[in-house]
């Protein structure tokens, strides 16, 4: 099989840079990935398999970075969306969408009474540190190292633009270290509004790292005691899971929830879940915008979560990913390679046990790239409920070619 070429996708890029700033933005960006070896513009997609500009055809383990839950152009949600633009998207007033979802989240995900939408995941992880803030009339936010919350500038995830005032009221601890939490806490006595933190730790460029068996509970304690509001950005992994919320899967219970990427099978839309006592804070935050009563998203996302359930998707995915984690470490090893995976089966990443400066990863993601599979070098990949033995198989022959090339060229 010839190769993949991506002269379409760079000349577009070429053309982007002239009218876009970088041409391509943020963690698309080619830089991103693996420069001249990998699509930078897409054109189609079905299930788990995407076209480039250049008319390769990828299986996928991006999602979409997440969103894609379900499949590319699910035919059951875009369906749904179909309906509900037919009738109208936006009004001057939220339609019933609104109020059937709300409430249908809330009989879906454990310990939440009330439901804010919006459009990203950093619109909904911005509002709820305001909540937190508003319901405790506290400043102080911790996070944890590395976290990534969004683009707003208190969590400094981006860069660019930035100054210190604005995140001088947010202080990290890291992860699985509830006693460095607890210090914080006590040098800012009686001023932390809100502890953040994902359900377990994914950051860009390194392992993912599970909860410790006492970490949440340990947080709980610590807010408990002091009252903190505790929240759960949940928008990488929310559905991924479990459909009662991660927390539910981790056995916790936060105060607020956010949840995004998944929840539209790839319309644009959030959520921020809260329990009872933070309803009054949650009504007196100034939040709003002019696309979030958008009814088509809302629509698209009952459909998905209806969808989710039944289909069993996420036991489907978890299968799906163990095969593919199983796999990718036994094909290494025969190639005389070791490969670190993890992450939850539905949300791996892969590296190279040997390695600290992503070459052989980067190697790996290109050719796997040219061989028409889509493994991100350094960003955790995602399931999709589209992913069959059938695709899990064929990458996974994809995959074994590609540590040949990485164990010819690095040698181990
Ligand atoms: N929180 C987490 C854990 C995320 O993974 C992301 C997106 N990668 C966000 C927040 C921000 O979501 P968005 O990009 O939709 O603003």
């Amino acid at each position: 099989m010839a190769l993949y070429s991506f002269d379409k996708s760079l000349a577009l890029f070429e053309r982007a840079c002239r009218v876009i700033p970088s041409g391509i933005p943020g963690h698309t960006s080619p830089a991103f990935n693996v420069p001249g070896s990998f699509p930078y513009f897409a054109q189609s997609g079905k299930g788990c398999r995407y076209k480039d500009v250049d008319g390769n055809e990828y299986i996928d383990f991006m999602a979409a970075y997440g969103p894609i839950v379900l499949g590319y152009n699910d035919p059951v949600v875009d369906a749904a969306a179909q309906r509900q633009r037919e009738a109208g998207g936006l009004f001057n007033h939220p339609t019933e969408r609104s109020v059937e979802l709300a409430e249908r989240l809330l009989s879906l995900v454990s310990d939440m009474q009330w439901a804010v939408f919006a459009r990203n995941g950093s619109d909904v992880t911005s509002y709820a540190i305001s909540v937190a803030r508003e319901h405790t009339q506290r400043r102080k936010v911790l996070m944890v190292e590395g976290a990534y919350h969004g683009v707003q500038a208190w969590c400094r995830s981006g860069t660019g633009g930035l100054i210190p005032e604005d995140y001088e009221h947010v202080h990290t601890f890291h992860w699985n270290d509830a006693t460095e939490a607890l210090d914080l806490v006590k040098r800012y006595k009686d001023d932390v509004a809100c502890i953040i933190v994902t359900p377990f730790h994914h950051p860009a460029f390194g392992d993912q790292v599970l909860p410790a068996p006492s970490f949440f509970a340990d947080l709980r304690r610590i807010c408990d005691e002091n009252g903190i509001v505790l929240a759960l950005d949940d928008v990488r992994a929310g559905f991924r899971l479990s459909m009662h919320g991660s927390h539910a899967y981790f056995g916790f219970s936060p105060d607020l929830t956010c949840f995004s990427k998944a929840i539209a099978n790839g319309y644009t839309l959030s959520a921020c879940l809260g329990k009872a006592a933070l309803k009054a804070a949650a009504s007196r935050v100034f939040f709003t915008g002019s696309f979030f009563g958008g009814a088509v998203e809302m629509a698209a996302a009952l459909a998905t979560l209806d969808e989710l359930e039944r289909r069993d998707a996420i036991a489907h995915m978890m299968k799906m990913g163990t095969m593919l984690q199983d796999g990718l470490k036994e094909l290494a090893r025969a190639r005389g390679l070791e490969v670190v995976v993890s992450g939850p089966p539905t949300i791996p990443y892969m590296r190279f046990a040997n390695e600290t400066n992503f070459r052989r990863m980067q190697r790996f993601s290109g050719e796997a790239a040219r061989r028409g599979v889509i493994f991100h070098p350094h960003h955790n990949w995602f399931m999709m409920e589209a992913h069959k033995e059938e695709d899990i198989r064929q990458a996974l022959d994809v995959a074994d070619k590609c540590f040949e090339v990485v164990k010819k060229e690095f040698g181990g």
